[in-house]
């Protein structure tokens, strides 16, 4: 991933009800083979986990992915999966790209 550290990234936002914790990990912290994974809605505390070690467009549409089986869980993977890709695009193209950690540059 970019320069700005993967702990870093973390955040969390409000989806519904419930506070959500999007965490950036390693290979240690996720499925192997995955890039992203959401608990279920219904989580007392719910958590996101995407594998930080993905180029930035593909960083960007795997938190859109996941966020929105957060936001719309009743949604089919292949929706997720075309919504979040478009999305992506459409926002790369606007010329969004994710913050870079200023000590290091
Ligand atoms: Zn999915």
């Amino acid at each position: 991933m970019s320069s700005k550290s993967m702990s870093e990234r973390s955040f969390r936002l409000k989806i519904g009800e419930k506070w959500w914790r999007v965490d950036f990990v390693g290979s240690d912290d996720i499925s192997r083979g995955s890039w992203g994974e959401a608990d279920w809605p219904t989580a007392r505390n719910p958590k996101i986990a995407i594998y930080g070690n993905q180029d930035e467009k593909n960083l960007i549409d795997t938190t859109i992915h996941e966020l929105l089986h957060a936001i719309r869980p009743e949604l089919s993977e292949e929706a997720v999966t075309e919504t979040a890709t478009l999305l992506a695009n459409g926002l790369w193209k606007m010329g969004c790209r994710l913050e870079q950690d200023k000590s290091s540059s």
